[in-house]
C-alpha cells in the first residue's frame, strides 16, 4: 500500500501526518474521545479518535480492516522515561468490514483457550501476537537452515509427495486414489535423497512426511515437515552429525538475530547449546538414566519419552551445558533396512538420534550404499527385495559411501519454544480427528 507506515516505524515519524492500516484490535470509549488500537503485522498502535469517529467505529466489529491517516504525537505517560507515540486520527477509511461476531477474543495479552478452540478458530487465533510470533520463529529456523546448507555448497532438492508404494515398507501410510490405481502419501524422502547421492554429493530440502498411525501424543502429527540432509563420500558418521549440530547452531543464531521481539513476547530463552553437543551410545544413555536418573530402562531397546526428556533437559545441560545430545549405536532391529550395520557387530547400526530439549528431533546415520549389502539387509529384515526395485536399482549403479538425517520442523519448533503440544508449533495441524481448517 502506497505511503503506508508500519506500526513499528511510527516512533520515527513524530509530528508528521502518516497513513497506517491494520485491524481494529480494541476500542475504548472515553466519553469525549476514544482510543482505537490498530494492529498490523508489526505491532499495536494507539489511535486517538474524536466523538464522531468514535461513533463511526462503534458501529463496526473488532477485526474490521481500517486505514487511518493522522498525526504522530508523543503519548502522555505516567513514567516520563517511557517514550511512546500515538496517532491523532484525521481520516478513517474502512477497507474490509467484519460481517460476523469474532468467535475468540484476541486483544488480551494471553489467548487462554483450549488447544482445540485455538486450532478450530485458526482464522482468528493466528492473529494473536503470540501465535504470530511462533510462526515467525519457525520461518527463521527454516531460513537459518537454508542459509547454512547453501553456504556449504549443497543442492536444494524438492521431493515428491505422491508415491507408488510405501517408502519404508511400513504398514502405516495413507492411500490415495491415483487414476484408479493405488498411490500413497510419502512417509519419508529417503529413497530420493539417496538417489541424488549419485550426482550432487550434498543435498538438503524441506520435505513433507505423512504418517498414518493413530497418534494420541503431544509429539506426533499425521502430516509434518522434515529438514532433509544427505552427504556422499563420507567415511565417518561424525561428519554427518557435525552438519546436524552446525545447522542447528546456525538456525538458533538466525532466530536470536531476527526474532528478539518474538522471543521476548513468548518469554522464551533458547535452549543452551554448549561448546559441543555431547555424544553418547544408547547403551550408555540407558545406564546414565538408571544410575543418575533413577529409572531403569536398560532392558528396553530405546529410551522412553521420559528418558529422552531427562537426557536432554537434565543430563546434557548438567554435564555439557547443552540441551542437545546425540545418541548413537541403535540396535539393527530398531532401525530401517537402509541403515548401515556396524562391521564388528551386525546387531548394531551406525546411526544416531539427536534429542533436542525434550524429545527426538533428528534421526540419521550412515546408509548401506552397496547393492549386495542392501539385498542381504532387506532379506534379514524379512522384506522381499523384489518390492524395493527403486532402491536396488540405485544401488546397482554406484552410490558412494554416504549418510544423512531428517529433522522434524514442527518438533524442533515445539522444543525450542517449550510448547506443550506439537500442534501449537504447527500452523494448520492435521491429526487423527482433524482435517480442517
Ligand atoms: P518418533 O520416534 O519420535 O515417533 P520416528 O523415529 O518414528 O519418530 P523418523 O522417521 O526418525 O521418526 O523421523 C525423523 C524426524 O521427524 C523425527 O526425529 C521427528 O523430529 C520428526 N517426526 C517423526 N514422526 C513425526 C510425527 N508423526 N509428527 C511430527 N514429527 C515427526
Ligand atoms: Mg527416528
Amino acid at each position: 500500500m502506497k505511503n503506508r507506515i508500519l506500526v513499528k516505524d511510527l516512533a520515527g515519524k513524530l509530528g508528521e501526518s502518516v497513513v497506517i492500516a491494520g485491524w481494529l484490535n480494541t476500542l475504548r470509549d472515553m466519553k469525549n474521545f476514544g482510543f482505537a488500537i490498530v494492529r498490523d503485522r508489526t505491532g499495536l498502535a494507539q489511535v486517538v479518535v474524536d466523538v464522531a469517529q468514535l461513533e463511526q467505529l462503534k458501529g463496526l466489529q473488532l477485526e474490521t480492516v481500517v486505514k487511518v491517516t493522522g498525526v504522530i504525537k508523543e503519548k502522555k505517560s505516567k513514567d516520563p522515561s517511557i517514550k511512546e507515540v500515538e496517532m491523532q486520527a484525521e481520516t478513517l477509511e474502512i477497507l474490509s468490514p467484519v460481517v460476523d461476531v469474532v468467535p475468540v477474543e484476541i486483544s488480551k495479552p494471553e489467548l487462554d483457550v483450549q488447544l482445540d478452540t485455538l486450532i478450530d478458530n485458526r482464522v482468528i487465533t493466528l492473529r494473536h501476537p503470540k501465535q504470530r510470533a511462533i510462526f515467525r520463529v519457525q520461518a527463521a529456523l527454516v531460513h537459518g537452515y537454508r542459509q547454512y546448507m547453501e553456504a556449504q555448497g549443497f543442492t536444494e532438492i524438492f521431493f515428491p509427495i505422491l508415491a507408488g508404494a510405501a517408502s519404508e515398507g511400513g504398514a502405516e501410510f495413507f492411500k490415495v486414489d491415483y487414476y484408479g490405481r493405488e498411490a500413497t502419501l510419502s512417509q519419508s524422502a529417503q529413497l530420493y535423497k539417496q538417489i541424488t547421492m549419485g550426482v550432487y554429493e550434498g543435498v538438503y530440502g524441506l520435505s513433507y512426511s505423512f504418517r498414518a498411525e493413530k497418534f494420541a501424543t503431544s509429539r506426533h502429527l499425521t502430516e509434518f515437515n522434515q529438514f532433509e540432509f544427505e552427504l556422499g563420500f563420507v567415511d565417518d558418521m561424525d561428519e554427518v552429525m557435525q552438519h546436524a549440530e552446525d545447522s542447528i547452531r546456525a538456525m538458533m543464531a538466525t532466530v536470536e538475530r531476527g526474532c528478539a521481539d518474538e522471543l521476548a513476547l513468548l518469554n522464551v530463552t533458547l535452549p543452551p547449546l554448549g561448546e559441543k553437543f555431547p555424544r553418547i551410545t544408547l547403551k550408555a544413555a540407558l545406564e546414565a538414566y538408571r544410575d543418575e536418573g533413577g529409572v531403569d530402562e536398560t532392558s528396553e531397546p530405546d529410551l522412553s519419552p521420559a528418558g529422552e526428556r531427562w537426557l536432554s533437559t537434565v543430563w546434557a545441560p548438567k554435564h555439557f551445558g547443552s540441551g542437545f545430545v546425540f545418541v548413537t549405536d541403535y540396535p539393527t532391529v530398531k532401525r530401517p533396512f537402509y541403515a548401515k550395520r556396524d562391521p564388528n557387530d551386525q546387531s548394531n547400526t551406525i546411526t544416531f538420534d539427536l534429542i533436542g530439549f525434550g524429545s527426538e528431533i533428528i534421526s540419521g546415520g550412515m546408509r548401506i550404499n552397496r547393492y549386495d549389502e542392501q539385498v542381504q539387509a532387506l532379506k534379514e529384515k524379512g522384506l522381499n527385495p523384489a518390492d524395493f526395485e527403486d532402491y536396488l536399482t540405485m544401488h546397482k549403479f554406484g552410490i558412494p559411501p554416504e549418510g544423512g538425517f531428517g529433522m522434524g520442523l514442527q518438533r524442533l519448533t515445539q522444543n525450542v519454544l517449550g510448547l506443550a503440544n506439537i500442534k501449537e508449533a504447527t500452523i494448520f495441524p492435521r491429526d487423527v480427528q482433524r482435517l480442517r481448517p
